[in-house]
């Protein structure tokens, strides 16, 4: 019998998605691999500090503490004393009542973004996003076909209730945006919660750079404000709260978190088994006993106090070399230094083909833009690299600039 390959493996609306998305992440995660190449792309935390001994010592207890239950399928909403342990820390954040039924771990708060679409999104609704907005968000939601309004955060001008009444849900990322590194201040946060409690819309509230504090702190969540506005009962507002271990410990664990009402984690609970059966109980039991022993809290300081060294050294080396094409904002937390184009000539997809052939890569502001139209800036990480090495990519991004700024581009 002849054997036949499918001729068609993929259906059309699949490669259409794959087209638009240009598979960006995959080929970031592949630049990483080439050793003369200087990645300022991914939003990878720095691997030379990822604390494996505290990792490895965790593994052991945690195998010793719950035998093959470690090993099996577990419950789909997650192991029971980590969701009780998430609980926790929002209760004493938020000073309302979180139970574990308020909580679904996820493998990382990727899934997390993607199970909100699953269960919410109908092709055409809209999303009031805030712009630019968080590339794995658009890749997740993409093949469900929603519309994308830009979040306006001024409490009078900005987005207003009606708009929200028609909405499906708010996203942002209050806490050092990606791609922006910007802080949402606490009083923007509180306009656009009375609003969208006034709309009745859901807002997704996106929160994986918490931890990364360099000049002075957060401010409350979303989640928090409204936890202390209405603080009896266990919680049932519009909130959609994600959380991750992934830039405080490893992105390796796969361990994020979803905190909501009740119904909303039952709904999400039930897409998740669709998806995946049930996530690692592995390394959700690694992740207790690391938060139990309180390893997150000590390492967090000592990743800050590097990740703002690479933020300052990547500012300074840019003061000096890119400052004439570019202008930034110093980010007060997170990953990412944003840069606007100063030069109307300078188009950050173009140059991006330029910075590749000096080995040097950024992430073009398009990616971040459900249109792909924003080609004025681009997103620069500089948690991954040394100082040393951070100065060396910016180096050979002028000398992109210059190259092509030189050629009939
Ligand atoms: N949301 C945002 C805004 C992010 O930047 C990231 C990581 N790049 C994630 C969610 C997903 O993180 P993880 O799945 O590793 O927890």
């Amino acid at each position: 019998m002849a054997l036949r390959t499918p001729s068609s493996p993929v259906r059309p609306a699949f490669s259409r998605w794959i087209s638009q998305s240009n598979n960006i992440t995959q080929q970031f995660m592949a630049l990483g691999i080439d050793p003369d190449f200087i990645s300022m792309a991914g939003g990878l935390p720095a691997a030379e500090f990822y604390p494996t001994a505290a990792i490895a010592e965790a593994a052991e207890k945690a195998l010793a503490r719950w035998g093959s239950g470690a090993l099996e399928y577990g419950p789909i909403e997650g192991l029971s004393a980590l969701r009780r342990h998430i609980a926790e820390r929002i209760s004493r954040e938020s000073g309302r009542t979180f139970t574990i039924d308020n909580v679904l771990l996820t493998v990382g708060a990727m899934q997390g973004l993607d199970l909100i679409g699953k269960v919410l999104i109908d092709p055409g609704d809209r999303i009031v996003a805030q712009f630019p907005t968080y590339v794995g968000a658009l890749d997740a939601w993409r093949p469900r076909r929603p519309v994308y309004e830009a979040l306006d955060w001024s409490a009078e001008t900005g987005t207003g209730v009606d708009s929200l009444r028609t909405a499906k849900f708010i996203y942002t990322v209050p806490n050092y945006s990606n791609p922006t590194g910007a802080l949402v201040p606490t009083s923007a946060r509180q306009a656009l919660l009375e609003k969208a409690l006034e709309a009745g819309t859901w807002l997704v509230e996106d929160d994986p750079y918490l931890p990364l504090q360099f000049d002075g702190d957060t401010g409350p969540s979303i989640l928090s404000l409204h936890g202390r506005m209405e603080p009896d009962g266990a919680y049932d507002g519009p909130v959609v709260y994600l959380g991750t271990l992934s830039k405080s410990i490893v992105p390796g664990l796969r361990v994020g978190w979803t905190v909501a009402s009740a119904p909303m984690i039952q709904a999400l609970a039930l897409a998740k088994q669709s998806s995946d059966i049930a996530s690692s109980m592995l390394t959700q039991a690694i992740a207790l006993e690391l938060l139990e022993a309180g390893r997150e809290e000590a390492h967090v300081p000592s990743i800050v106090r590097h990740y703002r060294e690479r933020r300052d050294a990547l500012c300074a080396a840019a003061s000096a070399e890119l400052g004439e094409w570019f202008e930034w904002d110093t980010p007060p937390g997170g990953m990412f230094v944003w840069m606007r184009t100063r030069h109307p000539a300078v188009d950050t997809d173009a140059l991006y083909r330029f910075a590749l052939e000096e080995k040097v890569a950024f992430v073009p502001g398009s990616v971040f833009d459900p249109a792909t139209q924003l080609r004025s800036a681009m997103r620069v990480n500089f948690t991954r690299n040394a100082p040393s090495v951070l100065e060396e990519g910016v180096a050979r991004l002028a000398k992109a600039t210059k190259r092509y700024l030189t050629s009939n581009y």
